[in-house]
């Protein structure tokens, strides 16, 4: 659980160990606590961004907000701004821009790439994400195959075999496989004895059922003990495929590239997510009237980067559907709980 990594971001009253939840009492960190200080970093970002970006002092007001319904009075901004208008949002100078990453939609006004900004300090939270966030995915000794695209400085590849090495976790990076490659992942997943492959969930399922045909599905399913499915939408259909043929535990990781590729850890016990709340602040919303919709209920997800240097988003409508689940979860986490997303806009490809 990452209650208590999500704790000390936020300064909870006393030092708690990182690592062991049971140590932290609920009078020391609990959701009031948790929510007051997210309102502090909510003026803090309004504040920062109006300072320093001419689009965010035009879009937003200058005033400090005293509750989360406020907030909510604020306008959004879209995924249509940050492809119009993206080097309007940045609020520091190039010389401090770390990472730029350019997504290509299939749908979109245009063609125009959405590029999303990232200072060195940026990456590093994403990497804290990641490696707090896998604590309990793998363990020290373990080898991870890595399946996203790019291995370039700062790309989701790079950032994980981070965190994986802050974890012990010996990683490779294979990059992202074309189905003629899949024959040369599932050899290379069993010489190489990689019992975690991390990747996006739809190559994941192609590969599996790939091994299958080419007879090396039981051979892998000895191997791989988890899967960890991240980086875009995860369907019904790649979980049940992946489990069939490899017989390997699923886990999940919610995000992406506006919420600085991390975004919230699967929950083994309830399922769907646990929010990253230090960072980031969802909000629900009906995507017809704009309106905060009641935890329980379906719509769109709406994010807020509350520590974000290079590009912070403030109210950013990602697309996203889903709903919070309402009431405690059965593991004990007390942060925010997202269904598995039901559906997003899909991403054609990443240029860089
Ligand atoms: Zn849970």
């Amino acid at each position: 659980m990452m209650d208590s990594w999500v704790a000390s971001c936020l300064g909870a009253p006393e030092p708690v160990n990182r690592d062991d939840l049971e140590r932290i009492r609920p009078e020391l960190f609990n959701r009031e606590i948790l929510e007051k200080r997210q309102l502090e970093l909510l003026n803090g970002i309004l504040c920062y961004a109006r300072e320093k970006s001419s689009f965010y002092r035009e879009r937003f007001p200058d005033k400090q907000i005293t509750t989360f319904a406020e907030f909510a009075d604020l306008p959004f901004t879209t995924p249509e701004d940050l492809r119009r208008r993206g080097y309007e949002m940045v609020c520091t100078g190039a010389d401090e821009i770390g990472r730029i990453v350019t997504l290509m939609e299939t749908s979109g006004s245009e063609g125009l790439p959405k590029r999303v900004y990232f200072t060195p300090a940026d990456q590093e939270r994403t990497v804290d994400f990641f490696h707090h966030g896998m604590l309990e995915f793998a363990v020290p000794g373990d080898r991870a195959l890595l399946l996203f695209p790019g291995n370039s400085p700062g790309s989701l590849n790079v950032l994980l075999t981070e965190a994986l090495s802050r974890m012990e976790v010996k990683a490779r990076i294979f990059g992202f496989p074309k189905p003629e490659d899949y024959g040369r992942v599932s050899e290379e997943i069993v010489s190489g004895n990689f019992n975690r492959i991390v990747g996006p969930p739809f190559t994941i399922a192609a590969i599996a059922e790939y091994s299958e045909k080419a007879g090396m599905a039981e051979k892998i399913a000895g191997i791989v003990e988890s899967v960890l499915l991240a980086g875009s939408f995860v369907s019904e259909q790649d979980c049940e495929t992946i489990q069939r043929l490899w017989h390997c535990r699923i886990d999940e990781e919610y995000g992406m590239t506006e919420t600085g590729l991390g975004g919230g850890v699967g929950c083994k016990t309830g399922g769907g997510y646990h929010l990253w709340e230090s960072d980031l602040y969802y909000e629900v919303i009906d995507p017809d009237t704009g309106l905060l919709v009641p935890d329980g209920t379906c719509g769109e997800l709406v994010v807020t980067t509350l520590n974000r240097q290079a590009m912070p988003f403030i109210r950013y409508r990602t697309g996203d559907r889903s709903r919070i689940l309402p009431g405690p979860c059965a593991c004990g986490s007390i942060l925010k709980h997202l269904e598995r997303v039901q559906s997003r806009p899909s991403v054609k490809k990443y240029l860089r």
